[in-house]
């Protein structure tokens, strides 16, 4: 049984970052891992509680949390190994990008730090990666059952990867010229080097599924080819068309959406060019980036790293409380504040903002024009604030308002019309899904799909 006092005796010790000024110089990632003893320690704060809220309230993914901590203290690794990936096929990615929902249900959290649950999981998989651990699960037989899948998001990847170890023929089809979705084209490197995508697609591709990217379903093969040849289709085509801000100047130069511009940034890390025309570069610029989540954060990241002369991050919404309010009791995933390292790095935001109008001259953007507001409590309405008017110097405007997932989209409605007896079974997941969400969520729903798609195809 994992010691449960560890908590009284070990303080949570979190691992270092280099410093802001040193970590924006590049795009690498810049947090260090700790030392396998000092895991192994952290581990000992699990209390193994009776019901463990990170792992059945928690974890979306249900990660039987308290299993593999103590296997870790026992100094089991591989066998802790095995348990995070009975729930998880990407743990490095989750370890690296998720607001660890599991932590905020810790019951440690109460009143205390909680366990580091996700940077346990992340070392816990690089451990399996160093020690060649992490290796092909090939299908023992074949089951002769065909299956599309669309999108090679953490969604298409989750659902191929379960599928392909159940012996089914899968072909993953993406229109990106890379595997991976908002892993690869949005989560900037600094946050999650791509070598980690690209290991793992390695492991897939030896586990039988086939990549084909470049290829648009929809445009580049019809949706009548592909309920011809498959038995099944998954559709995890992602949520990614961005929310946009009609007013009087969008028209002028400078202002692009948040996806854009990272995307670009992604490529360019990658090694590809980008013609000049078309390269949105901040260095030296004063930027505003409009919306205050988290690819609006990307975003404040990617500027200060291109060298961005000031940037300043905006949002309508009132600034959020610092505590949890009555109604996100524990164990929920509270809507809090929070400074990410982007922020840390060197950003202004400002709460309750309006804006109204760009201006600029010769057709490039050079001042915005906001309004103050003051929120209702309940934060259901909001009035401007009289004499509340401010302008703003601004070269670079970034987009970030959201996201509009579009279930009604032609590809979908094709592909869930029944045109025939022989139509294969259709099933949808990840964003496309469930809305704008995270990895986490994402990879969940792929297991979901992949189950429901094994399920109908042996019945
Ligand atoms: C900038 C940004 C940063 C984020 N950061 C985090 C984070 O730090 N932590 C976190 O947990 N979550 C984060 N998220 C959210 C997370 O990335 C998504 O929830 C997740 O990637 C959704 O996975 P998915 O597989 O459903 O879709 P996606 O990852 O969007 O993948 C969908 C794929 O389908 C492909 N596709 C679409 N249509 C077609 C078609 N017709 N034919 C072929 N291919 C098609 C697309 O090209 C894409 O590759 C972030 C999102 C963004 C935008």
């Amino acid at each position: 049984m994992v010691k449960k006092a560890g908590f009284l005796k070990y303080s949570r010790i979190n691992p270092t970052k280099l410093v802001p000024e040193v970590r924006i110089q590049n795009f690498g990632e810049f947090d260090s891992k700790l030392s396998e003893s000092i895991i192994k320690e952290q581990t000992r704060r699990c209390m193994d509680c009776g019901v463990p809220f990170c792992h059945g309230f928690g974890c979306p993914l249900g990660n039987r949390i308290p299993d593999f901590n103590e296997k870790i203290r026992l100094g089991l690794w591989d066998q802790a190994l095995d348990i995070l990936h009975s729930t998880n096929n990407f743990p490095e990615f989750t370890g690296k990008v998720c607001p660890a929902l599991c932590e905020t249900s810790c019951t440690l959290s109460i009143n205390s730090d909680p366990v580091i649950i996700k940077q346990i999981e992340f070392q816990l998989s690089e451990y399996g990666w160093e020690n060649d651990l992490i290796k092909p699960i090939i299908a023992s037989s074949k089951t002769g059952k065909k299956i599309a899948v669309i999108g090679s998001g953490p969604a298409g990847l989750a659902a191929s990867q379960q599928l392909a170890r159940n012996g089914h023929d899968v072909t993953v089809f993406e229109k990106n010229d890379r595997i991976g979705g908002l892993l690869r084209y949005g989560i900037p490197d600094y946050k999650l080097d791509k070598s980690r995508i690209d290991r793992r697609i390695t492991q897939i591709e030896n586990e039988g599924v086939i990549f084909e990217t470049m290829v648009e379903v929809g445009v580049d093969i019809s949706v009548r080819y592909l309920k011809r040849s498959f038995d099944a289709i998954l559709v995890a085509t992602g949520a990614t068309s961005p929310r946009d801000l009609m007013i009087p100047g969008r028209e002028l130069s400078g202002i692009h959406f948040a996806m854009d511009y990272l995307i670009q940034q992604n490529k360019i890390n990658a090694g590809d060019q980008i013609d000049n025309t078309d390269l949105i570069n901040a260095k030296g610029k004063n930027v505003v980036v409009i919306g205050g989540g988290d690819t609006g954060a990307d975003c404040v990241g990617t500027a200060i790293r291109q060298g961005a002369k000031k940037v300043t991050q905006i949002e309508l919404l009132p600034k959020p409380s610092p505590e949890r309010t009555i109604n996100e009791p524990w164990p929920t995933y509270p809507k809090i504040f929070r400074t990410s390292t982007s922020h840390e790095e060197g950003c202004k935001r400002i709460w309750s903002i309006m804006t109204n109008k760009f201006s600029g001259s010769d057709g490039k953007l050079k001042k915005m024009f906001c309004k103050k507001l003051n929120w209702d409590s309940k934060i259901e309405n909001y009035q401007e604030l009289p004499n509340s008017n401010f302008e703003l110097d601004v070269d670079l405007i970034l987009l970030s308002m959201g996201f509009i997932n579009d279930k009604k989209e032609k590809l979908l409605i094709d592909l869930q019309k029944n045109s025939s007896m022989f139509d294969p079974k259709v099933v949808i997941c990840g964003d496309i899904n469930t809305g704008p969400s995270l990895v986490v969520h994402a990879i969940n729903e792929g297991r979901n799909a992949a189950k429901e798609i094994d399920e109908y195809l042996i019945k």
